[in-house]
This record gives C-alpha cells, sequence and structure tokens, in this order.
C-alpha cells in the first residue's frame, strides 16, 4: 500500500512551507488510498529547538491533518522520533562498516577543518582526505576499544546517478565526487542522512514528497539505497516558495510562521486551501471525475454546489479529490497573502452553510465563542450573557457579519453591538432621529417569528413592514436612509449614513440582519431605550 511521510525536524517554528509540504503529503496519501506518517526527525541535538514538537503538534491538529502512524498516535514502527530509535539505525550500519563500505574516522574536530580547508584551496570539492580508509582492521580495533572518539563515514563512489522525480521527471547527477559524508556522529546518532534512509525503509515509504531544499541530498540518499541494498522509493521534490520579490521564503521570517496565521484568527480550512494553492491548481477535468475515499462523508457539503463559480475554493476533502502531481507547478510558486482573507470569507461562507450537527455551522460557532468570551468574560456571568454564547445566536451574528469581516477575530470591533447594548448620545438622538417612532410600531406590530426567519414565507416580514414604512413617507424609495439610518442607529448605537462612502465601509451588518440576529424583543428594548 502507498505510504507518504511527513518527516519534520524540530528546529524551529513550522513555517508555511512546511505545512505545505505536510498538506501535500497528507494529500496524496489520502488520495492513494494509503498511510500518512508522522516522523520527528530530531537526531542533530545541537539544533533542537524547545517546544516546536508540542508546537508542531498542535499545528497539525488545528489543521485536521490527521496521520495515521506517529507520536502519539502509535503504530507498527514506535517510536516515531528518530532519537530514541538509535538501535534500528545501529542494525543497519555494521553490516556497512564489516563490508568496508562505511568506515570509522577517529580525525579530531581540528583536523578535519583544518583538512577542508586545505582541499578547498586545492579547488577538490571532497571535504575529507579519506585519512582513516585506511586505517588496519586492528588499529581500528584497538582505538575503538580504548574508547576513542570516532564518527562513521560513508565510502563514497562517483558514478552518475539518475532519478525519476514525479515533479522534476528525470535528474540526472553528474559523477561529481562525493564527500565521504558522515552516517554516525560522535554523540553515536545517526545523521539525518543515515537515519532518513534507513527509516524510510523501516517504515516502508513509497513516496517521498519534500522540499526542493532537499535535492542536493538526494544523489546521497541515492548512493546509500543502494550500498544497503533496499529498494529506492519514489521521489517528488516540490519547487520552493519564494516572496513576490523573488527572495526565499524562509522560516526566519516571522511573517511565516503558522502560528501567526492561526492567532490572526484564520479559520484552518482557508489556510489549508491557500497553502495548497501555492504551487498546485486543481486540474479541472480530474477534479470532479474522481471520487475521493472520503468524500461520502462531506458529501451534503461540497465546495462544488456552495461555491461553483469560484474552483478554487476546496475544503479539504475537496482537495483530497482534486489533488495529484501532475497539478504541481515546476515553478517556484510565489506567496499571495491577499488571497488568504477572499478564501476566509469563502470558506466561512460555506461553513456556515453546514448546518449538520458538529458541521461547519457548529465549527463557527465554537470559533466565534472563543473569541467573544476572550473578548468580553463577563458574558458566562449571566443568563443573558450565556444566551448570547450559544451556538445558534453566535451562527447568526457572523451570518450577519460575514461580508465585512476578514476573520472572526473582527466580530468584537464590527458586532460589539451584538453583545452589548448601545449607548447612545441623546443630544443628537431627537434632532436626527424623528423617524423612529413609527418604526416602533410597525415593527412592534409583528410576531417574533417574523424576527427570527426574515426570509421566511410568513408575511409580513421584517423587510416588508420597512419597505412600506419608506415607501409612505414623502420622499418614497429616496426616504430610505430616513428609516434605516435611524434604525440602525437604535440597534446598533452607529450614526452611519450609507450614502456616504466612508460609512459605508464601516458598517458590519445589515439592518435587517442585525434586526434578525437580535430578535423583536431585544429590537424593541432598544429602541425604546434610544428614545428615552
Ligand atoms: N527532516 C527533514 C526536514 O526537516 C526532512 C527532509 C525529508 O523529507 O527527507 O525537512
Amino acid at each position: 500500500t502507498p505510504k507518504l511521510r511527513f518527516a519534520p525536524s524540530p528546529t524551529g517554528y513550522l513555517h508555511l512551507g512546511g505545512l505545505r509540504t505536510a498538506l501535500y503529503n497528507h494529500l496524496l496519501a489520502r488520495k492513494l488510498g494509503g498511510k500518512w506518517v508522522l516522523r520527528i526527525e530530531d537526531t542533530d541535538q545541537t539544533r533542537y529547538v524547545e517546544g516546536a514538537v508540542e508546537s508542531l503538534l498542535g499545528t497539525l491538529k488545528w489543521a485536521k491533518l490527521d496521520f495515521d502512524e506517529g507520536p502519539g498516535v502509535g503504530g507498527p514502527n514506535e517510536p516515531y522520533f528518530q532519537s530514541q530509535r538509535k538501535d534500528v539505525y545501529d542494525r543497519y550500519l555494521d553490516p556497512l562498516i564489516e563490508s568496508g563500505k562505511a568506515y570509522h574516522c577517529f580525525c579530531t574536530p581540528e583536523r578535519l577543518a583544518a583538512t577542508r580547508k586545505r582541499l578547498q584551496k586545492e579547488g577538490s570539492h571532497e571535504g575529507y582526505d579519506r585519512r582513516c580508509l585506511g586505517l588496519s582492521a586492528d588499529e581500528v580495533k584497538e582505538r575503538l576499544e580504548k574508547g576513542e572518539r570516532n564518527i562513521v563515514r560513508f565510502k563514497s563512489s562517483s558514478g552518475a546517478l539518475e532519478q525519476e522525480d514525479l515533479i522534476y521527471d528525470a535528474i540526472h547527477y553528474e559523477s561529481l565526487p562525493l564527500e565521504d559524508f558522515v552516517l554516525r556522529k560522535s554523540d553515536g546518532l545517526p545523521t539525518y542522512h543515515f537515519a532518513n534512509v534507513v527509516d524510510d525503509y523501516e517504515m516502508g515509504v513509497t513516496h517521498v514528497l519534500r522540499g526542493e531544499e532537499w535535492l542536493p541530498s538526494t544523489p546521497k540518499h541515492l548512493q546509500l539505497y543502494d550500498a544497503l541494498g533496499l529498494p529506492r522509493p519514489k521521489f517528488a521534490h516540490l519547487p520552493l516558495l519564494i516572496n513576490p520579490d523573488g527572495s526565499k521564503l524562509s522560516k526566519r521570517a516571522g511573517d511565516v510562521k503558522v502560528e501567526d496565521y492561526i492567532a490572526k484568527g484564520y479559520e484552518p480550512e482557508a489556510l489549508l486551501n491557500f497553502v495548497a494553492l501555492m504551487g498546485w491548481s486543481p486540474q479541472s477535468s480530474s477534479s470532479s471525475s474522481s471520487p475521493s475515499p472520503t468524500s461520502a462523508a462531506t458529501d451534503s457539503f461540497s465546495a462544488a454546489a456552495v461555491a461553483a463559480s469560484n474552483e478554487e475554493v476546496l475544503p479539504l476533502a475537496d482537495l483530497i479529490a482534486a489533488f495529484s502531481l501532475e497539478g504541481v507547478n515546476k515553478n517556484r510558486a510565489t506567496m499571495q497573502s491577499a488571497k488568504l482573507d477572499f478564501l476566509n470569507r469563502a470558506h466561512l461562507r460555506l461553513k456556515l452553510a453546514d448546518t449538520a450537527p458538529g458541521g461547519g455551522r457548529a465549527n463557527v460557532a465554537e470559533r466565534a465563542r472563543e473569541v467573544v468570551r476572550g473578548k468580553w468574560p463577563e458574558l458566562e456571568e449571566s443568563a443573558e450573557g450565556k444566551r448570547l454564547l450559544e451556538e445558534e445566536y453566535l451562527a447568526r451574528v457572523v451570518d450577519a457579519l460575514k461580508d465585512r469581516i476578514h476573520t472572526l477575530l473582527d466580530i468584537p470591533s464590527l458586532g460589539a453591538y451584538f453583545f452589548h447594548p448601545p449607548v447612545y448620545d441623546s443630544a443628537l438622538a431627537t434632532q436626527l432621529y424623528k423617524t423612529v417612532p413609527p418604526a416602533v410600531h410597525a415593527l412592534a406590530a409583528l410576531p417574533s417569528s417574523a424576527y427570527t426567519s426574515p426570509s421566511a414565507a410568513e408575511a409580513p416580514s421584517v423587510k416588508d413592514t420597512l419597505d412600506e414604512l419608506v415607501l409612505a413617507r414623502p420622499g418614497g424609495k429616496r426616504a430610505a436612509k430616513e428609516v434605516m439610518n435611524p434604525l440602525r442607529w437604535a440597534l446598533t448605537g452607529q450614526k452611519l449614513d450609507l450614502t456616504v462612502r466612508e460609512h459605508a465601509t464601516q458598517v458590519g451588518a445589515g439592518v435587517i440582519d442585525v434586526v434578525a440576529v437580535l430578535g423583536k424583543e431585544e429590537v424593541l428594548r432598544r429602541i425604546a431605550a434610544a428614545l428615552a
């Protein structure tokens, strides 16, 4: 069965490029009906960053990229931390040493540094002069018994290598002499190269899907597979992500940390969608005709059904269905941040439309609750406040605001009035808003049900009622603002005139939507308070 893996080193926080690698591996594994493994490549203890593993696991969980084997999940190849798998690597290393394909090296770091410098001056590509390759078996044995500090090197050959790459097609490596690279360090742990190859074989990995930056390591890995007599997996190297100015998107640049995007309130579905589109695009013909193994669970909620106009808005299940390596662009991908805000709103809309229990709408409400509760913890303390934290209320609030907010974090600034009655400026009130009273009478005459489902067929609706009021005024249609502005003011505290451009952009939600969310009782209470 196909098996893919994500093999991060805990040397920093996950950045967008890393998330993309994880995602593509996940998508291909699911698409092929195979397994997906998470393996922590932590054999370089000097580069270990405290908390990086926890942060990584938290991020994958947030993104709902579930793996089949790995830390916390278990699996047939436990443990999934390379630092705990020393025995496995030694089992593969010993025969290499016995057969002369690898050898012990006792050179001091000082000698190695000097040698490297000398060789470089002489124009050699090799960094090591193979001094220890010539040691006799007896001498090696003796020095090992004395406990002398040593490393194990691979005896590289220099034949040309061919590699089929699923993205770059055939890659030909010239017969450059490779340095006798290190397989086991003096601390007894393997290097990345050795552990990576052994584990990919041990864990049954069939496809190695990783960033372009690992391409220079591939000849080493190919040699190792051959020396160990192991079959090579298929390789696919992903083009780098770059900034619009062409510079490399680095994990050191603060703005590419996945955690920062989480903190900014983006929907996980939107961020995954955004990351997926960096260097990949759905092949329109294959996307609709190839059902994904998991699509059954989301049948009632297909992106194609809700957002047919935009082929690129794809929740995870649809990404799986549409994914293929043929759709990966061979050119380096630039990051287009503006797309993320668009995708976030699109995904909010999709999720709100998914009303199944525990579905997207419930998830949005849950996420909105975190935001609202964080902003106004006191809501928890009263029965009325608690009602405003209920799923249905919160989902309606987001529904009303969905065309204005970038992320759910905008709820407190754009929709504060959904959680706290406005404070009015009464001097202005009487002067500007003489037209509210007729609206009060009309709205008071409507049944409560007309509020909570303003679009329902039951006549008269809130909208019809307000339309009638408007038409009854001397200006007719043009008098809309004479009714709507004071009403908006009474309900939200916002003194806005929508015919003024700058005002229009400040509006959180439409008046009718606000009426619907607040409900009859609260609407009448606020109007009364505004006029008091
Ligand atoms: N540990 C490497 C990394 O941090 C994995 C490279 C690979 O996938 O082979 O990305």
